[in-house]
């Protein structure tokens, strides 16, 4: 029944927006370098950060690794807290190094378990970047929660607003088929109606190809909840 439900609210938003070709990189450590960058800032902001540092030679781990932190934090200005996020930067590819001899491979190889408790030990990670890096970069099951999510499911009637990350995450997993194509595109397409439509304040209901099973469309437009 949940299933069912979930996969019909997938329909409807790949109907409207097809494939997402979520995560753009072309690489698993410009993915990753990507899920620690776009952190509380937007994607094109992301994007300018990425080609500063392939301009400067700095788009993979070994470099960041050898590169001090004055050379790194000029190219991720354009993301919000850019010292922090080139400390993360650096972090992550000293873990890799000191742990893995450098080899993201290996390291994003291991059972999605191991792998995620890993990630969220190494500063500047959290549940959704690690989330994101198995999913996009490892190509492992993990379901990615976000700010869009958790506002989307909680309209659309079928989740408590206040529904946390690892719960709102289990929740998904346990009631989605176990398809990583699946994962990849339905939180792709999830951030397409927070970007698109579903704003904190004022939602645009009327364009939203939820709004037919959504309960806040239908209690604050005139739509039919099928
Ligand atoms: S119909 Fe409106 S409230 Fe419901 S998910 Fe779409 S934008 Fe959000």
């Amino acid at each position: 029944m949940v299933q069912e439900k979930l996969l019909q609210i997938y329909q409807l938003m790949f109907e409207h927006f097809g494939d997402r070709h979520w995560w753009p990189a072309q690489t698993k450590e410009e993915v990753v370098i990507g899920a620690i960058l776009v952190q509380n800032v937007s994607w094109s902001n992301t994007e300018k950060a990425i080609e500063k540092l392939r301009q400067q030679d700095l788009l993979s781990f070994a470099a960041l690794h050898r590169a001090p932190l004055d050379e790194i934090e000029p190219c991720v200005v354009s993301t919000r807290f850019y010292k922090t996020k080139a400390k993360k930067l650096k972090a992550f590819s000293d873990f890799l190094d000191a742990n893995y001899k450098g080899d993201l491979e290996a390291f994003l190889r291991q059972p999605v378990p191991q792998l995620r408790e890993q990630l969220l030990n190494i500063y500047g990670i959290g549940p959704e970047t690690a989330d994101d890096i198995v999913l996009y970069a490892g190509g492992q099951l993990s379901f990615v929660i976000d700010a869009y999510t958790q506002r989307i499911l909680a309209r659309l009637g079928i989740t408590q607003e206040q529904a946390g990350y690892e719960e709102l995450r289990t929740w998904f997993m346990e009631n989605l088929p176990a398809d990583v194509a699946l994962f990849n595109q339905y939180h792709a397409l999830l951030d397409a109606v927070g970007h698109h439509y579903c704003s904190p304040k004022n939602p645009s209901c009327t364009p939203c190809p939820l709004a037919p099973l959504c309960q806040y469309a239908q209690q604050n437009h005139s739509f039919t909840q099928s």
